[in-house]
């Protein structure tokens, strides 16, 4: 068993922990990433990214996960191919073991596990991901522009991706299981206002249908959920919006969260309630999901982390001269 030590531990590859392994790599922290299962995070597993800045054209979400990792390593950051299975957060140091049982210690802590969108588990739905089926509006109802859509779920997330993606299609579907929505009144209200969105009732998804190779998704294969009657819906996307469920499991009762398991930071920065520990993009983020949001914060993590530090190096120096 080896200890790698460092003055910033990262665990996260995604755009959150990358970005801050370059912020700290150039303040000189030599950080360490802990890769975890999904090296380089969720946009390893999605194709055309066209929102994220600085690119003109359609860029490929591992590629851009690659780059980020290159540059990460280029100003100094240390990989690791590790899965974070334990933490205690009695620090600094802050110390995580590994699933190979490798123990990563860190003077100050970023955590960056990200989040994980909840899919159906129907057939044709992983095979057609990102050929017309999608668990994120934002990202990819500008493809769609025009054409006809579909939105799963009853709950805040699927009435505002809904919504969301009137912007570009002219004919949306949201199809929920239930005869009633769990999303707020005011949202709810603005659903049933917007003469672009129609609601299939009581009504689940059997199968995602369509060839991965030629065209992506054709169509739904959908059953009354009170009757049993099936039915077939013709769309180019479905926008799977059944909720996310954040990667906090090993911080259970040592950080506090909020009802929904991400983690709690002080408003407007990633400073969680123990000092020198930071949280940065989707595992504190339920609303904007982005990578450049996931990105952004991950910078700021990094630049509180240098402060933590310098204040800590400081305050310590001045004790040992009290001390002489
Ligand atoms: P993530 O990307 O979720 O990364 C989390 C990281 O934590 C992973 O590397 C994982 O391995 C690691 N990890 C988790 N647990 C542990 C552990 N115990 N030990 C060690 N490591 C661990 N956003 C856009 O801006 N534009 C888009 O076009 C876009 N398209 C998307 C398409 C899809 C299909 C999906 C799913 C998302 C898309 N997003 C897009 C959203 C974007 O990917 C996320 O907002 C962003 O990746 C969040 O970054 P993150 O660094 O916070 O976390
Ligand atoms: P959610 O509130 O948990 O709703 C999930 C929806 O998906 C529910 O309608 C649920 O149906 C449905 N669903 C779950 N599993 C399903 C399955 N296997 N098959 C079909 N349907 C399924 O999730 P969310 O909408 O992502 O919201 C999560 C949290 O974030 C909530 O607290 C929400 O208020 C908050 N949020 C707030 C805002 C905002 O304030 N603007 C925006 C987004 C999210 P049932 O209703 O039948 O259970």
């Amino acid at each position: 068993m080896t200890t790698h030590t460092t003055r910033m531990l990262i665990v996260g590859s995604g755009p959150a922990g990358m970005t801050a392994a370059i912020y700290g790599a150039r303040a000189g922290l030599q950080p360490i990433v802990v890769q975890g299962l999904q090296p380089g995070g969720q946009l390893t597993i999605t194709t055309d990214v066209e929102n994220y800045p600085g690119f003109r054209d359609i860029i490929q979400g591992p590629w851009l996960m690659q780059e980020m990792q290159a540059q990460a390593e280029h100003v100094g950051t240390r990989m690791m191919w590790d899965t974070i299975v334990d933490i205690d957060l009695k620090g600094p140091p802050f110390r995580a073991t590994g699933d190979s049982g490798e123990v990563y210690e860190g003077e100050t802590l970023v955590i960056a596990t990200g989040a994980q969108a909840k899919w159906l588990g129907a057939p044709g739905e992983q095979e057609l991901g990102g050929k017309g089926v999608s668990a994120c509006a934002t990202c990819d109802g500008f493809f769609y522009r025009g054409k006809k859509v579909a939105v799963i779920g009853g709950g805040n997330t699927a009435v505002e991706e809904a919504l969301y993606l009137t912007n570009h299609s002219p004919d949306v579907t949201l199809i929920h299981r239930r005869d009633a929505l769990r999303a707020e009144k005011i949202l709810q209200d603005r659903l049933f206002a917007n003469d672009k969105i129609s609601v299939l009732w009581n009504k689940e998804v059997l199968r995602f249908a369509g060839n991965p190779a030629e065209g992506g998704l054709t169509h739904l294969e959908l059953r009354d959920t009170l009757t049993g009657e099936t039915s077939t819906l013709p769309v180019d996307g479905a926008f799977v919006a059944i909720g996310h469920a954040p990667a906090t499991e090993l911080f259970k009762g040592k950080l506090a969260m909020d009802a929904n398991g991400y983690l709690a930071v002080e408003p407007g920065t990633p400073k969680t309630a123990l000092p020198g520990v930071f949280a940065c993009g989707d595992v504190m983020d339920h609303i904007y999901r982005q990578a450049v949001t996931a990105a952004g914060t991950g910078c700021m993590a990094a630049l509180d982390a240098e402060k933590f530090l310098a204040m800590r190096d400081f305050a310590n120096k001045e004790a040992v001269a009290a001390a002489e």
